[in-house]
Formats: C-alpha cells, structure tokens, sequence
C-alpha cells in the first residue's frame, strides 16, 4: 500500500478574484423574463430580495471580480481545500489513468456551499441587511448559510421541508449551533404556508413550498433578504475558487486534465471546478471534456426541454432559460436530495446547448457501488451527490482501460457523507432501487408548461 497522494496550497494562493465565464462564453445566456410582462427582468425586479452587488454579479460580464479580504479572510479557515491524487482507488480500478479530487468536504458545512454561503452573507451584511431567510432539503445549503451568517452576525431563518425535519434531525441540530431558527415547512408563518396547511395539515412540504415560504417571508419584511444555495449566476460565480486552486495544484504536479466530472443538482459545484478550465478550452485552445452528471431519476440535462421555465414549484421566480423537466415534476425519492431538482442554471445551460460540455445520466446503485470502493480505497464517505461522479469516473477510467490510454480525470468531491449515513445503511439493507421513468413520468410536468422555448 502506497497512501494517495495530497497536494496542498499555502494560504497566500487562495483565489484574489472569482472567474466569471460570462466574459468568455461564445453565446451568451438569454436574459431570463418577469413573467408578468415576458419583457428582461430589471434589477428592480430583484431588489425586495437581493442585494444590488449580487444583482450585478448576476448580469456581469467582467472576467474578474475581486473577492473581498473579509470573505477571503473566513474561506482560510478551510480554503485552499485540499487536492489528491486517488492513487489506491486507480489501483482498484486497474487503469491507466490518472485520478485527482477536489475535496470540499473540508468546510464547516462539510461541502462546497459555504464558498457562496459566506460571499451572500458578506454582501447582504455591506448592504445594511439583518438577517437572511433561505429554504432547506436535507440540510446541506441550510447548514452552511447558518454558519456564514454567524460570521457577519445577520440572523438566519430557514424553512426547511417538513419531512427532512422530522427524518434527518442532526442537520437541524447543526443549524441551530450556528444560532439559525430552522423552521419546518410548510408554517404557519406565511400566506403560503398557511394555504397549504388548510388543504392538507399533515403535508410533507416540498422544496418549491419551503422556497415559496421563504422568498415571502424576504419580500415581506423590512432588512430581510433571502439567499439560494444553486442556480443563480452569482452562486456559480462564487464557486470558482475550486477550478483555479485547483489549476494550480494540477501545475505543481504537472498534469492538465483531459476530463473533469461534477456531481449536478442545479450547477453550482459543477461550474466552481469546470468554469476556470473551460477558460482553456475558450482562450486556449485546450479541450478538456466536462461532465456534468445528474441522477437518472431527475434526468433535466440528458432528458429534458431547453426552454423558459420558473425555478421554483409556486412559480414566484423569474422565467430562467434551462434545461428542465417542468417546475412541477417531482422526481422519486432518491437519497442524492441535493440532485433532486427540475432544472439547471441557465450558464451551464448555454453550454450543454452549444455542445461546450457534457451531461450523464446515472442510476443510484451504481452510485452508491462506486461510492463504496471510494470509500474502501481513499477513506472518504461521500454524500449520496457526489456519488455520481464517481460512478461516472469509473466508467472513464474503464474506458481508458478499453483503449489503452493515459488520461488524467479530475473530479470534485463536493461533500463529504456523514449526515447521510441513513442512505448508505438503505443501500447495505436492499431498501434502494434503480428509477426507470416512463415517458409518461418524465414529461407531463413538460407538456403543462406553456412557457417559450429559449432560442
Ligand atoms: C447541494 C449539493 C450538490 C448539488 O448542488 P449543485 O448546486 O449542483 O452543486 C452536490 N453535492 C453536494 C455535497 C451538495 O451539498
């Protein structure tokens, strides 16, 4: 046994600047639409909501955009996060090629949401704002907007779906360290909340309810803004500090990656470790493959429409242009929560139209088999999500094997699994299976849509 190999970054490489693949992008995004008029949103539209600095960072087409010292100065408490070489997992999988991870289990939260969590929270704070309302599946983005908010005293409010409340507690419990009221949702706190309660008092809640609860409850109240964990471009925009650390972590070994694989929920993770390489691909004539991978059981990248579609299940957001399966469609209940969303930001989106990246389909248990021999061989539990880029690493380094090539993988190990133990118990016990939707399944949440299609 020969351990895998970690290679570290000083403090003083941390990222000066996000990368803003809006000024690179052959074809730019189509401006999302105010449903109300189908006319561009204007940042008025935004402002009951957002801070004007993030509003900004949402249209911007600067390269560059400098990361403030006080956002720098938290992201070192667990940035630069550390890349490996996984050589024990290579050596499991008899290939020839060669296999790196970013790991951002590393933050507080145990993922890669803190990077914009922190950023968001800084911003609002600048702006006079008090406190931030956000909505929460499993945990993950609610965990680490609670703790980014503790670092710029703002208060926390997150509405988090009532059946993950009840099932998954410790998540619940870490927000509450962080000093965020974590309230189960539906409430009856807002309009929306209490409509919901009246049709159907026992109802589970969903995460277009909890997000519908919290968007009202920001409108509504005087220095309350509310905060998305995904999607929005500012959100991608914050996650590149992955790629370009990881840009030079690769240089000090001297291998560039032939391929880059991210576990896909709405984007976020996906374009932090892929948008500093595309960069390359843009400028430089490099071709690194990018591939995002979702969940076969909520397949929007490989199976759905590009068109105008809300981002939400109330249809309270603006009309993003992405690929989806319909605000509506609710896909089965997989363990990957963070995956279990109708569309994609509309950047990624752009791209997978103009062929620049990649997108993958994966079942669970081939998921959770890959995520197993990771474990076995490089330690790390991961979160159901990031499961699905390991399923599809394998299948590249298979691939590597089949031709005889030496190729260099990178993947982004977005999360580490230790609040999802519950999932890996299921898969040990027999209680998981694989989805296959029918046609039926995947696209009458589609054909209700009466929304453009986005060309
Ligand atoms: C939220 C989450 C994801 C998916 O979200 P993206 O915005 O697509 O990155 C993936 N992995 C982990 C661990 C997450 O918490």
């Amino acid at each position: 046994m020969s351990a895998s190999k970690k290679i570290l970054l000083g403090e003083s490489e941390l990222p000066q600047n996000y990368y803003n693949i809006q000024a690179d992008m052959p074809n730019p995004m189509l401006p999302p639409l105010n449903p109300g008029t189908m006319q561009p949103v204007k940042p008025e539209d935004l402002t009951a909501i957002f801070p004007m600095e993030l509003i900004k960072q949402e249209v911007s087409k600067e390269r560059y955009i400098e990361i403030p010292d006080e956002v720098r100065n938290i992201y070192k408490m667990y940035r630069p996060s550390p890349l490996y070489r996984a050589i024990e997992f290579e050596k499991l999988l008899d290939t020839p090629a060669k296999i790196y991870y970013k790991y951002e289990g590393v933050s507080p939260a145990g993922s890669h949401k803190p990077n914009t969590a922190i950023a968001q929270a800084f911003y609002n704070k600048m702006e006079g704002v008090k406190g931030l309302t956000t909505e929460t599946g499993a945990g993950q983005w609610g965990s680490a907007l609670s703790f980014a908010c503790k670092q710029f005293d703002l208060k926390c409010e997150v509405y988090m779906v009532r059946i993950s409340y009840d099932q998954k507690p410790y998540r619940k419990v870490m927000m509450n360290t962080w000093g965020a009221e974590v309230i189960a949702s539906p409430s009856n706190r807002t309009n929306s909340g209490r409509k919901i309660l009246e049709q159907d008092p026992n109802s589970p809640g969903s995460l277009g309810i909890a997000i519908s609860e919290a968007v009202e409850k920001a409108a509504t109240t005087e220095g309350v803004n509310y905060a998305l964990g995904s999607v929005l471009n500012h959100v991608l925009l914050h996650q590149t500090v992955i790629g370009q650390e990881a840009i030079k972590q690769l240089e000090m070994t001297g291998d560039f990656p032939d391929i880059i694989i991210a576990p896909f929920g709405g984007g976020s993770n996906f374009a932090g470790i892929t948008f500093p390489f595309l960069r390359y691909n843009f400028q430089e004539g490099k071709n690194v493959r990018c591939i995002a991978v979702e969940p076969a059981s909520c397949p929007k990248l490989t199976k759905g429409e590009f068109r105008y579609d809300f981002g939400d299940t109330m249809g309270f957001t603006p009309l993003i242009p992405m690929y989806t399966l319909g605000h509506t469609f609710v896909p089965p209940s997989i363990h990957a929560g963070g995956l279990r969303y109708h569309g994609a930001g509309a950047i990624v989106s752009q791209l997978l139209k103009d062929k620049l990246i990649e997108a993958s389909a994966v079942q669970q248990l081939e998921c959770f088999e890959a995520g197993i021999k990771f474990a076995q061989t490089e330690g790390i539990i991961v979160a159901p999500e990031t499961t699905h880029a390991i399923a599809q690493v394998i299948r590249e380094a298979e691939k590597a094997k089949i031709e005889g090539k030496q190729k260099t993988i990178l993947f982004n190990l977005s999360g580490h699994g230790y609040f999802d133990m519950s999932a890996y118990q299921d898969y040990f016990a027999g209680k998981l299976q694989d989805h296959e939707l029918t046609n039926e399944q995947l696209y009458s949440a589609l054909k209700e849509l009466k929304t453009p299609l986005a060309v």
